[in-house]
Order: C-alpha cells, then sequence, then structure tokens
C-alpha cells in the first residue's frame, strides 16, 4: 500500500515535468498504481487506518506525487453539497471551461508539500473533463465549485504545475478576476 514515503515533496524534479500520455488499453501494472493511489485517498480519509500508517489526509493525488511521469490522478471526496466523487483516471483532459473563476478562500494544500502556502489561487468555476477511467471507459464530467478546483490541482500535477505556481506572487491575497470565493 502506498504510504507519506512514497510520495515525494516539493523540489523533486517529477513535480515539475509534463507527464506522458498513458498507453491504453490499460496495462496491469498502470492500472495496479491507479488502484492504490485510490485506495491510498480512502486510506487517508480513514481515522484508523490514517493514525496507524501516519497518512495525511488527502482528497487527490497525481502520479507525478509517487515518481511517475504518467498522466494518471486519482480524486476521492465530497463536495460542499455531499456529492460524492471517486475516480481513477487516464489521460484527463479539460475539454471546456467557463470564464468565471473561484478560489478558496482557505487557500490550498498539498500532499507533497509540507509547509503551509497562503494565497488564493485561481481555478475556473466550472469545467468539462474526459478521460478513461479504471474500467477503461471513456467518462465526461462537469465540475463546479470545490470539485471542479480538486480536479484542476491534479491536472496541474500532469502539467508540472503546483499550486502555489498560481499564487499572485506581488499579493497572494488579490482576488481573481471575474471570481468569488468558493466556500462551505
Ligand atoms: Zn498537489
Amino acid at each position: 500500500m502506498i504510504t507519506m514515503k512514497d510520495i515525494v515533496r516539493e523540489g523533486h524534479p517529477v513535480l515539475t515535468q509534463v507527464a506522458k500520455e498513458v498507453k491504453l488499453p490499460l496495462k496491469d501494472d498502470d492500472k495496479k498504481t491507479l488502484e492504490e493511489m485510490l485506495q491510498f485517498l480512502k486510506n487517508s480519509q480513514d481515522e484508523e487506518l490514517s493514525e496507524k500508517y501516519e497518512l495525511r489526509a488527502g482528497v487527490g493525488l497525481a502520479a507525478p506525487q509517487l515518481g511517475i511521469s504518467k498522466r494518471m490522478m486519482a480524486v476521492h471526496f465530497q463536495d460542499f453539497d455531499e456529492n460524492q466523487y471517486s475516480y481513477g483516471l487516464i489521460n484527463p483532459k479539460i475539454v471546456s471551461h467557463s470564464i468565471a473563476q473561484t478560489y478558496l478562500s482557505s487557500g490550498e494544500g498539498c500532499l507533497s508539500v509540507d509547509r503551509e502556502v497562503p494565497g488564493y489561487v485561481p481555478r475556473y468555476h466550472k469545467i468539462t473533463i474526459k478521460a478513461t477511467n479504471l474500467e477503461g471507459n471513456e467518462v465526461k464530467l462537469k465540475l463546479k465549485g470545490y470539485a471542479a478546483i480538486v480536479f484542476q490541482h491534479e491536472l496541474d500535477h500532469l502539467n508540472g504545475v503546483m499550486f502555489y505556481d498560481r499564487i499572485n506572487k506581488q499579493d497572494p491575497f488579490t482576488i481573481p478576476e471575474n471570481a468569488k470565493a468558493c466556500d462551505q
């Protein structure tokens, strides 16, 4: 199983690389990796397991965070309306997005970043994603608000972008253009 020691931290070059497309149909070892990524997120949100294995709670994980430069990501979370999102995705792509932006007023965090980085991270308020799921089927997901933010954070990892790269350097708390805060 994946634990915190498997997760590479900021400064590792793989986190700034553009990850490679995954060949389909999905090979057994890629599928296993992606399943383990999703399981890690579930374990990290489980009170007993997270304590036992010292897992930091996470809602998303991208393959480059394991040192694997491939376009695969997993998410497992509920949005503020308690809709459940639980996916392992291969070659995810944003096919359309809103002009309107959003941001988390508490800022973002990352399993690869062991410090708080204050500031607003501008994200599209709505996105539509196409990807292949663990069963090998093409999926199209329409996401908004918190869910859109989580997916964009993970998609960024596939393009070598860290959340703090998007924070305004001069004034980290500048409200992004056309943006409303995404709050609970
Ligand atoms: Zn991250």
